[in-house]
């Protein structure tokens, strides 16, 4: 149940609301709108009785949830959230290309890629500093001394940074030297992770985990926004098929219903979708076409010797072509439709 107050409701009488919401031992959660406070109630098992809230002063309107999650819903919020990263904006009316190695190797590469994907046109520099592998034998990633690599990158260049965090011991550290936390598509319902993340100052940008329903995705949304975080992205980066073409299969569908269901700003990763770098420039026009709020696209100068998913990484002259040609799609989309 979602309560609208009205505009002009007072500060007193949204608390008289809270109060008499918690009164029934219910969680209040006042959610600051465009021009008028909506307050969820959150923790009922079943319907909410409507009768003793409806008539209070101020109360404009009781508004069902049908919704299994409810602080990422667009019952819940109806207006898009537009997430703040230094001097970006990320969210409705704007369109954010994260891009980068898919692991931090050492100063000289990301130092080298950071400055190509920031000419071509990329606004936040992207790469690991601890790898999620299938084998234990691969490049795991240089820890501390990736974050410490990609601080400097920010120092630099002046992008904002993101990179993925894989357990719950790292968060802190992740959160000291990037603008941004990832979790990583493997990590999606890892909840001590999301309930941990939900408690960083720091934007966490949730990629759907790899055979997950949007519900699933959502509802792990949930976790972190319950925990306080409201700064959430969600990003699509494909799923699991019986595809052999392609890594996984990007679910372009995902992204009008994501944008229905929520009012969180949806990004979505053609990289790790397609698997080959031949298919990311294509994938990537379709998702800005289908109204996602920006791309994650891996880029490598020397895509040959990466330390992972170098065949799936663009050389810097692609991501160029690639930032051109959604910039253009950007505008004739977001200018007509
Ligand atoms: C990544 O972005 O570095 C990554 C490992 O992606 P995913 O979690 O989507 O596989
Ligand atoms: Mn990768």
């Amino acid at each position: 149940m979602l309560v609208v107050m009205s505009k002009n409701a007072t500060e007193e009488q949204v608390n008289a609301v809270v109060n008499a919401i918690e009164a029934r031992g219910y969680e209040a959660r006042p959610i600051p709108g465009g021009d008028r406070v909506s307050i969820g109630i959150l923790r009922n098992e079943g319907p909410v009785d409507p009768s003793p809230i409806q008539g209070m002063a101020g109360v404009k309107d009781l508004i069902p949830v049908t919704r299994p999650y409810k602080l990422v819903s667009r019952e819940f919020k109806a207006e898009d959230t537009v997430i703040k990263v230094r001097d970006l904006e990320i969210g409705n009316g704007h369109l954010t290309i994260m891009a980068g190695p898919c692991a931090i190797e050492s100063e000289i590469q990301a130092m080298t890629i950071a400055k190509h994907v920031k000419k071509a046109g990329a606004h936040i520099f992207r790469g690991g500093a601890f790898k999620p592998r299938t084998s234990p034998y691969s490049f795991q990633g240089l820890g501390e001394e990736g974050l410490k690599i990609m601080a400097k990158v920010r120092e630099e260049t002046g992008l904002a940074v993101i990179t993925e965090v894989m357990d719950t011991e790292n968060v802190d550290i992740v959160e000291e030297y990037v603008d941004i936390i990832q979790i990583g598509t493997r990590n999606m319902q890892n909840f001590s992770l999301l309930r941990r993340a939900g408690h960083a100052k720091k934007p966490v940008m949730l990629k759907r985990g790899m055979s997950a329903t949007v519900e699933e995705w959502l509802m792990a949304a949930e976790y972190l926004m319950e925990a306080g975080n409201t700064d959430i992205i969600l990003c699509e980066r494909g799923v699991r098929t019986f595809v052999k073409h392609s890594r996984n299969t990007l679910d372009l569908s995902a992204i009008p219903v994501v944008l229905r269901e929520s009012h969180l700003p949806i990004i979505v990763d053609p990289s790790h979708a397609a698997g080959f770098r031949d298919q990311v420039i294509p994938l990537s026009r379709a998702a800005v076409a289908a109204s996602a709020h920006g791309l994650m696209v891996e880029v490598h100068h020397e895509p040959d010797k990466a330390m992972s998913d170098g065949s799936q990484s663009l050389y810097p002259e692609q991501f160029e072509n690639l930032c051109r040609q959604v910039k253009a799609i950007f505008d004739i989309t977001k200018n007509n439709f």
